[in-house]
């Protein structure tokens, strides 16, 4: 029988061997890849003995058809009830009082940590020499930064007040014709992001944690983070990692914690990509950061992501990409991202054996060159298929 993940001592999920996961299926061509997906990941557990208790949750396009609501609250009651869910891609709607679904989702459930691990697949095409040097795990701050949404419009009187106030209060020449946008960058969420980061390195035995910020210019927000992160790694992981300040880049056996600037990191993550492991960074750096380095091994077809609240246990995995409408229900796009995302998701479960066995069969089909038109148009010789023609090859090769 299907039963719910709960929060176990320690902070760590406990998951039955029928987990109920909620899911929304995603606008778009979510009605592609999803099916195509669940295929795959139901296929793998079922491998090991194990059974996922799927129940579609509705969200976006959908969920505005039957219920004149975007973002439902049973669906909100869902993902807060059984704790991990997956979703396909959302339309965002155009005044329909959100910014995006997506970042809704995130602030309402406070998933603070937006993970996205980048590595390359065997076989998959790529515009670097070498694309097999880049593993990367980007923990991107996701609740605050210039990206939490507090801006005020060009013109308006609330923006002729904030730049009076400004100006009076701290004697800033803000130019009147100007939108101004807030950027916050708070001790609690930086260092609650850090941690994650470098709890996740300890976990998966990774070699270093790379704080990326630009502190150089924006020195009480970006070089704050820098500062805070430090702290962390000094104050609560003394034991496992070590700064490169306090060992002069030699960390023996520890996990190394170092920094750099975001501007730079943007050029070292293409010139020399083993020199990062963990990332953790702010919002907006994280932003640009996690789809530079996708391009690297793939791109926006096949990179994963997850949004995730260590402490409550919460996560959503999703496709990183959007609904792609131009290709909607023409069972032709790429499913790898909702199905790396799946893959991610059971592994975040435990569930390693299964979540390798699909990596394995996906790099395998992609490695006798049968891939989805987005491949295939780079790739010489190969045999383009459908969504899920791609899904079936990968079945077989489970
Ligand atoms: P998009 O849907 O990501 O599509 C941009 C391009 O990316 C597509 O034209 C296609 O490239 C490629 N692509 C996307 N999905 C692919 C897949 N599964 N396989 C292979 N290639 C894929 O971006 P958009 O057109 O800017 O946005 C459309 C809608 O999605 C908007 O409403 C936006 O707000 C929303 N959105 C949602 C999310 C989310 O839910 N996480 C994220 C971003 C955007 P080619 O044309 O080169 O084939």
């Amino acid at each position: 029988m299907a039963e719910k993940i709960t929060m176990g001592p320690g902070g760590k999920l406990q998951v039955p061997d029928e987990p109920i996961i909620p899911f929304i299926e995603g606008d778009g061509t979510g009605v592609d890849i999803w099916p195509a997906a669940k295929a795959v990941i139901d296929a793998a557990v079922a491998k090991e003995g194990k059974t996922i208790g799927w129940t579609e949750v509705l969200a976006g396009e959908k969920a505005f058809k039957q219920t004149g609501d975007w973002l439902p609250e049973p669906t909100l009651a869902a993902f807060r009830e059984y704790l991990i869910g997956i979703k396909g891609p959302l339309t965002t709607p155009v005044g329909g009082g959100f910014r995006s679904l997506n970042v809704a989702l995130r602030q309402l459930l406070d998933l603070y940590v937006c993970l996205r691990p980048v590595r390359w697949f065997s076989g998959v095409p790529s515009p670097v020499k070498h694309p097999e040097l880049v593993d990367m795990v980007i923990f991107r701050e996701n609740t605050e930064d210039i990206y939490a949404g507090l801006e005020v419009e060009e013109g308006t009187p609330e923006a002729k007040r904030l730049i009076e106030l400004l100006h009076d209060e701290l004697g800033w020449q803000i130019p009147l014709d100007s939108g101004v946008g807030i950027k916050p960058i708070s001790i609690t969420r930086s260092k609650r992001l850090v941690r994650a980061a470098l709890q996740y390195a300890v976990d998966h035995g990774r070699k270093s944690v790379t704080l990326v910020h630009k502190g150089n210019i924006q020195k009480f927000t970006e070089g704050a983070f820098r500062k805070w992160g430090y702290e962390v790694a000094r104050e609560e992981f003394a034991d496992v990692a070590v700064t490169w300040d306090d060992c002069g880049g030699h960390p023996g056996d520890k996990i190394l914690v170092k920094d750099n600037i975001a501007d730079i990191t943007l050029q070292q993550v293409l010139t020399r990509p083993d020199d990062f492991d963990v990332i953790a960074t702010t919002n907006l750096n994280g932003d640009y950061l996690s789809d530079a380095v996708a391009a690297q091994v793939g791109g926006i077809g096949i990179a994963p992501g997850a949004n995730i609240n260590y402490v409550t246990g919460h996560g959503i995995f999703e496709a990183t990409h959007g609904t792609a409408p131009k290709y909607a229900g023409q069972d032709k796009v790429n499913p790898g991202s909702v199905l790396l995302s799946g893959v991610l998701m059971l592994e975040h479960l435990g569930w390693k054996s299964a979540a390798d066995n699909i990596v394995r069969a996906m790099e395998a089909t992609i490695a006798e060159r049968i891939v989805t038109y987005d491949f295939a148009r780079q790739m010489e010789g190969a045999t383009e298929v459908k969504t899920s023609e791609f899904a079936g090859a990968i079945i077989e090769r489970l």
